[in-house]
């Protein structure tokens, strides 16, 4: 269809194949950049690696003024400019990284009518003399690059950015486009409502077909980490943990297991980390261990897998972190350890922020998280449905749908427990019940004469792991309950008796202590 009759009828189709170079649009961009064109306000929702620049490129270079771009990344502002310069499009970037005389030329540029694109981030763009410039110029479009952080539904919330809202009351015929690859409802409200718009939507699929999902119970972390590691084959990836600490431990025992990895958190000076960036797109570091603050900007089309050592504080994090596996679409994986008392910890914690609105959402985000975590059915349709997709069938590409749990009787092994507990009377915690349950002879348990007690060694025939799992199973089914107060220690609830006198039927999921068997079907 593309004959050159078609392209000359088709300004947008001439350019995207003369500058771009590309033949024809993704799914949504056309639409988008028609409505813009057109002079509509656009919000675009598109996942990372979707296409969402060309959205607001083309319609700067068809449009006769300039179009101005709010980025928040120096980094980001200058990778793409550079490469617009490459197709011969003139795009320049206003940053606090410039000097007085680079800003000047641009400023001459920009009154000469000689720039199409000009980026710049939230808090240059607000200054009183900027916007004063900009009364004087032709502007055709704002885009707003990484629009979610003018939320603080979104995980990334920037101060900076909430003054945006000014933007539209200042030129109201300026269209205005807001892009981003977050996607919950509350999210999308929230950015169109803070920038004053009621714009055409543009909501591409978040469905990442290649990339396979898998949570594993929490068992032994560095084992469990080491096993799905070897499964991996040397490809590179990322390692997400919740503190720095964590993160230095874990790249540390990483390298001395002989892999090439390293830690990247905001405790490393801004040269240490953009040398590991660098590295690591070089393919001369293949595991980068992280905090959070390792993300946004990183454009590694061959992460094959990113892991979860600890929960990520919402699904949304979780589906930005995990989606910089795959970009170039081939096999990936994404696999998080779960550890169903990290979110008692989290609770713990937003329970003693101030209460009101922010304390509302941290439970919501904490919530949707333990349930994604929790959920017994295909992953990618819980995760799909929390961004209003809905995937009507299993996918075929996660644990629950390659490994579907295994129920099983679990009335004598509860029974085990829950005599345990009652003969350590109610005083001690999951590490000594199980350290008796499996006839431990370490001192902590001789000494104080429990290996006398009926209950030593009832469960010696199965390990450590899998005993974790049963007694966490028992205390989310409520039978027992952990005394934070006293060392963690576990007490009966009143429901245990009619499981110690066998009077009712119990039902347990089979602890998966092999937890990469699906990881490694596909390798082999
Ligand atoms: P996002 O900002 O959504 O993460 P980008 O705008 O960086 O994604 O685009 C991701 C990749 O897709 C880039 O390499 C871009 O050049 C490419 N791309 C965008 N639109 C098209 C298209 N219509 N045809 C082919 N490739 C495209
Ligand atoms: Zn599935």
């Amino acid at each position: 269809l593309a004959s050159p009759d078609v392209t000359d009828s088709d300004p947008l189709a001439a350019c995207l194949q003369t500058v771009f170079g590309y033949r024809t649009f993704r799914t949504g961009q056309r639409e988008v950049i028609e409505q813009v064109c057109g002079g509509q306000d656009a919000l675009v929702i598109m996942p990372t690696g979707g296409g969402k620049s060309l959205c607001y490129q083309l319609p700067a270079l068809v449009l006769p003024g300039l179009t101005l771009v709010v980025s928040p990344l120096i980094s980001l502002m200058k990778d793409q400019v550079d490469s617009l310069k490459q197709m011969g499009v003139a795009a320049a970037y206003l940053n606090s990284s410039q000097s007085r005389e680079e800003a000047l030329t641009i400023y001459r540029q920009l009154h000469n009518g000689e720039l199409k694109l000009l980026y710049v981030s939230p808090e240059r763009l607000l200054t009183d003399s900027f916007i004063e410039r900009l009364h004087n110029l032709p502007l055709s479009l704002f885009a707003i690059d990484e629009a979610h952080c003018i939320s603080q539904w979104g995980h990334d919330f920037r101060p900076e950015y909430a003054a945006l809202g000014q933007l539209k009351q200042l030129f109201p015929r300026v269209p205005m486009m807001a892009l981003t690859a977050t996607a919950d409802k509350a999210t999308r409200e929230d950015i169109c409502q803070r920038l004053g718009i009621a714009p055409f939507e543009l909501l591409t699929s978040f469905d990442r077909p290649n990339i396979r999902y898998t949570v594993a119970e929490k068992l032994n972390a560095a084992n469990q980490l080491r096993q799905f590691i070897q499964a991996q084959n040397g490809n590179s990836g990322i390692i997400y943990c919740s503190s720095r600490r964590r993160v230095d431990e874990v790249a540390e025992r990483l390298r001395q297991q002989g892999y090439r990895a390293d830690a990247y958190h905001a405790g490393k000076t801004q040269e240490e980390r953009a040398d590991i960036q660098e590295r690591f797109l070089k393919d001369q570091l293949d595991i980068v261990v992280a905090t959070v603050a390792f993300g946004m900007g990183i454009n590694k089309s061959n992460v094959r897998f990113v892991v979860h050592y600890d929960i990520p504080k919402s699904v949304e994090a979780y589906y930005q972190e995990t989606g910089r596996a795959g970009r170039d679409g081939l096999d990936a994986e994404a696999f998080m350890l779960f550890d169903p008392a990290d979110i008692g910890r989290v609770r713990h914690l937003i329970e003693q922020q101030e209460p009101g609105p922010q304390q509302q959402v941290e439970y919501h985000k904490l919530n949707t998280m333990a349930a994604f975590a929790e959920a017994q059915t295909c992953r990618r349709q819980v995760l799909l449905h929390y961004f209003d997709e809905s995937a009507s069938e299993p996918c075929g590409n996660c644990d629950i749908c390659l490994d579907p749990p295994k129920r099983y009787d679990g009335v004598e092994d509860a029974q085990k427990v829950l005599s345990c507990i009652f003969r350590l009377q109610q005083k001690f915690g999951v590490n000594h019940l199980i350290e008796v349950l499996r006839g431990s002879k370490a001192a902590t348990v001789v000494d104080r004469g429990h290996d006398k007690l009926s209950t030593w060694g009832i469960g010696k025939e199965k390990s450590h792991e899998f005993w974790l799992s049963i007694i966490r199973q028992i205390i989310h089914l409520g039978f027992a309950s952990q005394d934070i107060t006293r060392g963690s220690a576990i007490k009966l609830n009143p429901q245990a008796r009619a499981v110690l006198k066998g009077e009712v039927p119990l039902q347990l999921a089979e602890p998966r202590i092999s937890i990469t068997t699906h990881v490694k079907r596909r390798s082999s």
